[in-house]
């Protein structure tokens, strides 16, 4: 089982079917683990484990989302990585978007789906069709979570023709697409400044609701100007910028391989 998959079988297994209903703290209680807040330093979250039962401790981050978020990754570490102690950089998916820690991304995973299950999204999202951040922020209100973290749940539901980017500055930090997007759209690397992510960083025009853009903005491919692309974006934390994409002319999804990007130009 995948983490995300194992999280959701907790779910369903406690017969959660309202988001209300996913306390998380009386989860990781159930789970053998007792949940303190501490002002740690060097880190946002820890674990320690003494036979069943273990403790997490959660440094108090103001957020009730990104609290919520370090518990539930810190009960992934103790339902996959149990004997080990941890202590954790992260209170919000994000890092480890950007790094490559294996273990840490799994807890990442486990706790966004026991935090935002997919039996319970699914039937949102279908009713939003296309989200804009207010939608996606309604969202983060009703499952109590961060907005980044719903964000990005939102990419892996795979039910949205999305692909999402965080830019620290003009340069790209992490990118993730809903695994059904085409692979051959090659994702600019540095922020275009005819893209209203730019206008966001670099004079702090909003763009909340998904925009009509030039697909050439965003994409490296040399026949992305053919296309438009539904853009919004906001940002998550000073000098960042996320930017969620809408694919949905349909003839994006037909175009074969593009040798001439990425990678494969070399
Ligand atoms: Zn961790």
């Amino acid at each position: 089982m995948t983490p995300g998959q194992r999280a959701e079988t907790r779910i369903a297994e406690l017969g959660i079917s309202d988001p209300q209903d996913i306390d998380i703290e009386a989860i990781a209680f159930d789970a053998g683990i007792q949940v303190e807040y501490e002002n740690l330093i060097g880190c946002e979250a820890t674990l320690v484990g003494f036979g069943s039962s273990a403790i997490a401790t959660i440094k108090p981050s103001g957020g009730r989302g990104r609290e919520r978020f370090s518990i539930a990754h810190e009960l992934g570490h103790w339902d996959m990585h149990r004997g080990k102690s941890f202590q954790c950089r992260v209170d919000d998916p994000s890092n480890n978007l950007a790094s490559d820690v294996k273990l840490e991304r799994e807890a990442d995973d486990f706790a966004s789906h026991i935090l935002i299950p997919s039996t319970l999204l699914t039937p949102i999202i279908k009713s939003f069709k296309l989200p804009s951040l207010k939608q996606i922020e309604e969202v983060a209100d009703l499952f109590q979570t961060s907005t980044l973290a719903t964000t990005i749940r939102l990419a892996k539901i795979d039910t949205l023709p999305v692909v999402m980017a965080c830019y620290t500055g003009t340069k790209r930090r992490w990118h993730i697409a809903a695994p059904h997007t085409p692979k051959r759209w090659w994702l600019k690397e540095k922020l275009d400044e005819d893209s209203f992510a730019y206008d966001l960083l670099s004079r702090g025009t909003p763009c909340p609701a998904p925009r009509k853009q030039s697909a050439d903005a965003w994409f490296d491919n040399d026949d992305a100007e053919e296309f438009e692309v539904l853009e919004q974006c906001y940002s998550p934390a000073q000098g960042q910028v996320l930017v969620i994409l809408y694919l949905t002319d349909t003839e994006m999804f037909e175009r074969g391989f593009d040798p001439s990007v990425g990678r494969r130009r070399y």
